[in-house]
């Protein structure tokens, strides 16, 4: 097959669209032909080596994708060839200790496709039959791709993570990346007030266009108590019960300090910054609860699944490469002027 693969860590050049070997398909897999596959930031870092996975190379990456079924294995089950589909994007494996107690959420052997396992950054990807996920005959096969990791990751983080209850005040930092976008609007479902922050003016309707009540274009990029200030002064003084929080970075603190006492602060992403300043005495003094998002549930993608194909939450598409230039997705991605999400479409 023809396949978006890196060979070596590096830029986004390091993508060569080329022949490699099919994927090995075994009788409980599926073969799956792509027609889209999201591109998140967490490739730019696997692509680049410094997402702290070991990788073995080479890889194609491509956690969410969507295809139609052309190959089936003789213990697929009820799969069959022409099935829309898409998949988990990482699951677990079913016989260790964890998975024995029923709590595969705390797999130490999970699979995630484009990281353990090729995914979806080219013709085919090869998928285990018990974590296919059959899409209905009518659905868009793009908006599946683009809103599978955003909106299931965004849905669990306000509703099972932060707890989020109508008539909560919740602050979504940087809120025209992909996951914060959807944070957005799940918390909206949820009866939340939600105020968003953006870096830039030029981003402030298309987030405010996602449902924020209230959108704040930073103004000090650099100064915690400025930030901390300008949040507070926008919520009339009130402070904040939940954080939902994509980004980390220098301003994780003066995000945390806008938390009411006993306020939650989720965080799923870190790609304004990985090690973050962290004053514990506030941390104790208000109870804050600083909360990890870890994996989203199958239950929890199939309520996504749902809320897209209602068109309950919309995922904006930025932009669509062919998977033949993925490099230039990358590139793309890279210059963070975007709302919305990243595709690769077959082609
Ligand atoms: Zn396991």
């Amino acid at each position: 097959m023809k396949a978006a693969a890196f060979y070596e860590y590096g830029p986004a050049e390091a993508i060569c669209y080329a022949d490699i070997p099919d994927p090995e398909f075994g009788a409980g897999d599926v073969l799956v032909q792509v027609q889209a596959c999201g591109v998140n930031h967490s490739d730019l870092d696997s692509r680049a080596g410094t997402s702290r996975w070991p990788f073995q190379l080479p890889m194609v990456l491509g956690a969410e994708f969507t295809g139609t079924v052309v190959a089936v294995g003789s213990q697929a089950g009820a799969i069959r060839t022409g099935d829309l589909v898409t998949a988990l994007q990482q699951y677990s494996c079913g016989r260790c200790a964890q998975c024995a107690r029923w709590r595969p959420d705390l797999c130490a052997d999970f699979e995630v496709f484009g990281t353990t396992r090729w995914g979806g950054y080219g013709e085919l990807v090869c998928v285990p039959a018990e974590v296919v996920v059959p899409l209905q005959p009518g659905d868009d096969p793009l908006a599946v791709a683009a809103g599978q990791c955003v909106v299931s990751t965004a849905w669990h983080m306000v509703n099972r993570l932060a707890l989020v209850r109508p008539g909560d005040l919740v602050l979504v930092p940087s809120g025209s990346g992909g996951v914060a976008g959807a944070l957005v609007q799940c918390a909206k479902l949820a009866g939340a007030t939600v105020l968003a922050t953006v870096g830039t003016a030029a981003k402030a309707d298309q987030v405010a266009a996602l449902g924020a009540d209230l959108v704040v274009v930073r103004e000090h990029q650099d100064i915690h108590g400025d930030v901390t200030a300008q949040l507070l002064d926008a919520s009339g003084g009130r402070h904040f019960d939940a954080v939902l929080d994509t980004v980390g970075g220098e301003l994780f603190g003066a995000h945390l300090s806008v938390l009411r006492e006993e306020g939650t602060l989720v965080t799923c992403g870190a790609h304004a910054g990985e090690v973050v300043p962290l004053d514990l005495i506030p941390l104790f003094r208000n109870g804050w609860r600083i909360v990890g998002f870890r994996v989203a549930p199958p239950g929890d993608l199939a309520t996504s699944l749902e809320l897209i194909r209602r068109g309950a939450i919309t995922v904006p598409i930025a932009a669509t490469f062919p998977v033949s230039d993925a490099a230039a997705a990358h590139r793309f991605l890279e210059q963070r002027q975007h709302v919305g999400k990243v595709l690769l479409v077959a082609g």
